[in-house]
């Protein structure tokens, strides 16, 4: 090939052709996605069997693309768009959240610095601080994007242990020091399993993760949390963090923040907010009344992802102290120093140089629906969680094993049998309930007993979807009972 012959891109006739037609599959898909099983038939290997082992050595024309995504790829996927998809935590993507993504897609740009990214840069700045405001929290707090709250927490149980100057892990490490107490760090034992990959990662160590015993509702219990940390203290332990969850993932309870911070005030100890799930919903003043205490927090992240129908991955890290983030991590080599004042470089407040532009679907959510279509939608779903803990627990033969605070419901089955028979026939309830494809929930254990779990959050389940999952509920329990 000579260098005038270089190809480049495809042609923008045949890009402009295949992103129409991307866009009629989309909308067709969105529209139609609920007659979709939620969870395909598959078993592993069938997808892969399907595709040719080697890559192609000649170019395959776009249409053709397509044609093997729609017969192949899209068949073969679980649905979390399917209305009926009421398992785990929901992801929703709504159309203008596609729409910013595939914007963002075509910009194609690295915001690690603001000269590489002066609108992407200012934009996340900028609807950081609307959610900011949408929840409620002082101006002191700035925010950023990270593709995960795993990565969330990770920075700030980071920017934690660099909040003690006297040991300065940054250049030193931690590796053989002897001057260095052992650091340790709080979390419920109904916290998120990313604390313990934090800890990990941190070389703090699961064994220095006290995982604290929660009160009858599944919340930190405060006391225990003292003695923990006054034990340390004695032993000559670093007490340095904790972590306390906003809708924790099997229940979504509340850690009592007030007190909680109250102890972290006292200890020297940063408070880490986890509402990766339920932090949307204090958007809604009535739920953000269930969080007493959120803007005493050192650091809170909340995902859009999860419930404010922003595509995956999008998740808002808010920090009281930003700086102290910029001080854990900023690294700038010459090759990524530049002369413009004042700005933010978005590089120097995480793990990763490189970044997507994130905002921008967020951007196009939050002004597609506007704050108070946002709330319509979350207080809409956790009415509908309500409505169905209700029925659970006026059914015989059911019971609620966790309060309903947003729209999470953990119930299960109790027929006539021994405890663990009684498991046994939720785990098989479950099963009977996921088989026919229209639902799908998933499940969980507390104190020690399978416990199915119901959640609402996508934007396209309505009422008739919970009363589907009900109505498979009560027939597969009663044909399992029966037989
Ligand atoms: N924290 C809580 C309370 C969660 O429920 C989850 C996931 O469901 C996470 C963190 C992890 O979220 P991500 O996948 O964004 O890391």
């Amino acid at each position: 090939m000579s260098t005038n012959d270089y190809p480049g891109d495809i042609p923008a006739t045949e890009f402009r052709e295949a992103m129409h037609r991307t866009a009629d599959m989309l909308a067709d898909y969105l529209e139609n996605v609920g007659e979709y099983r939620v969870v395909p038939k598959v078993s592993p290997g069938d997808v892969r069997r399907q595709l040719p082992a080697e890559p192609p050595t000649q170019p395959e024309p776009l249409g053709q693309i397509l044609d093997d995504y729609k017969r192949l790829i899209e068949p073969n996927t679980t649905h979390w768009n399917h209305p009926g998809f009421m398992a785990y935590f929901g992801i929703t993507g709504s159309g203008p959240g596609i729409i910013g993504e595939a914007l963002s897609a075509g910009l194609n740009l690295n915001a690690m610095l603001w000269r590489t990214g002066p609108a992407a840069t200012e934009l996340e700045e900028l609807v950081c601080d609307w959610l900011r405001q949408m929840i409620g929290l002082p101006e002191t707090f700035r925010g950023h994007i990270n593709d995960t709250a795993s990565i969330a927490s990770l920075i700030c149980m980071a920017a934690a242990r660099h909040r003690l100057p006297e040991h300065d892990i940054r250049n030193r490490g931690m590796a053989g020091r002897d001057d260095l107490p052992t650091l340790t760090v709080y979390a419920s034992e109904h916290a998120h399993s990313s604390i313990d990959k934090a800890a990990i990662t941190l070389g703090i160590g699961l064994n220095n993760l006290r995982r604290i015993c929660v009160d009858d509702e599944f919340r930190m219990d405060v006391e225990a949390l003292e003695a923990a940390v006054s034990a340390d203290r004695t032993a000559g332990r670093r007490p340095v963090c904790v972590v306390a969850t906003v809708g924790t993932t099997s229940t979504t309870s509340v850690d009592p923040l007030g007190p909680i911070a109250e102890v972290c005030q006292r200890e020297g100890m940063w408070l880490h907010v986890d509402a990766a799930y339920a932090g949307s919903a204090a958007i809604c003043p009535e739920y953000r009344a269930l969080m007493p205490g959120l803007d005493q927090a050192d650091s809170i992240v909340l995902n859009p992802h999860k419930w404010l129908f922003t595509p995956v991955d999008c998740s808002v890290l808010l920090v009281r102290d930003a700086e102290l983030v910029k001080g854990a991590f900023s690294v700038v080599p010459e090759y990524l120093r530049t002369e413009d004042a004042g700005v933010t470089n978005l590089m120097d407040y995480g793990v990763q140089l490189g970044r997507r532009f994130r905002a921008l679907k967020l951007w196009m959510v939050i002004r597609a629906f506007g704050v108070k279509g946002l709330q319509e939608r979350i207080r809409y779903h956790c009415a509908l969680g309500r409505e169905f803990a209700e029925w659970v627990a006026a059914e015989p033969g059911f019971e609620l094993c966790a309060p309903v605070p947003f729209s999470t419901v953990c119930f299960r089955a109790v027929p006539d049998l021994p405890p663990e028979e009684q498991d046994r026939f939720s785990e098989r309830l479950l099963a009977e309930v996921n088989a026919p494809g229209p639902i799908f929930l998933s499940h969980t254990k507390l104190r020690g007993r399978y416990v199915l779990r119901l959640t609402v959050g996508n934007l396209r389940t309505t009422r008739e979807h919970v009363e589907r999952a009900w109505e498979l509920i009560r027939t597969g329990s009663a044909r399992l009972w029966a037989g």
